[in-house]
C-alpha cells in the first residue's frame, strides 16, 4: 500500500504538468481568500446542483468558498468543483472551481493518464 501511494502521487505532479493546468496548483488562489462571509450567496448559487455529492465535496464547497471566475480560464461561468491532483481530503489545493468546459477537459486528461487506477469518483 506505501508504494502504490508514494507512485499515485508522483504521477499527479507528472499529470499537472502534462495538462498545463500546474499553474493553477503553484498558484495558490484560495490563500487568504476563505471569504467566510459570502458563503451564504455561494450555497444560493448552487441551489439545484447536481445531488449525490460526497460528503468530501460538501466539505470542500463549504470551506472554499466559490470564486466568480474559472480558476483555469477565467470566464465568467457556471463553476464546478474539480479536483486536481487524484487526492481527495480536505486539503483545498487538490481542488479548484473550474467550468463544464474546463472540468471536463481535466478529467479527461486525468482519466486518461489513469486507466487501471481504478474509480475517479
Ligand atoms: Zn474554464
Amino acid at each position: 500500500m506505501e508504494d502504490k501511494k508514494k507512485v499515485n502521487k508522483k504521477l499527479s505532479e507528472e499529470h499537472k504538468r502534462n495538462i498545463g493546468l500546474a499553474r493553477l496548483g503553484s498558484k495558490g488562489y484560495w490563500a487568504g481568500k476563505t471569504r467566510p462571509e459570502i458563503s451564504g450567496e455561494n450555497n444560493n448559487l448552487w441551489k439545484g446542483d447536481k445531488v449525490g455529492y460526497s460528503p468530501l465535496h460538501r466539505w470542500i464547497r463549504k470551506h472554499n468558498p466559490m470564486p466568480d471566475k474559472c480558476s483555469n480560464c477565467n470566464e465568467d461561468k457556471k463553476l464546478d468543483l474539480a479536483n486536481m491532483t487524484g487526492i481527495y481530503n480536505r486539503e483545498s489545493k487538490n481542488w479548484k472551481y473550474l467550468c463544464r468546459k474546463c472540468h471536463l477537459y481535466l478529467d479527461g486528461s486525468i482519466k486518461n493518464l489513469e486507466l487501471g487506477r481504478g474509480k475517479w469518483y
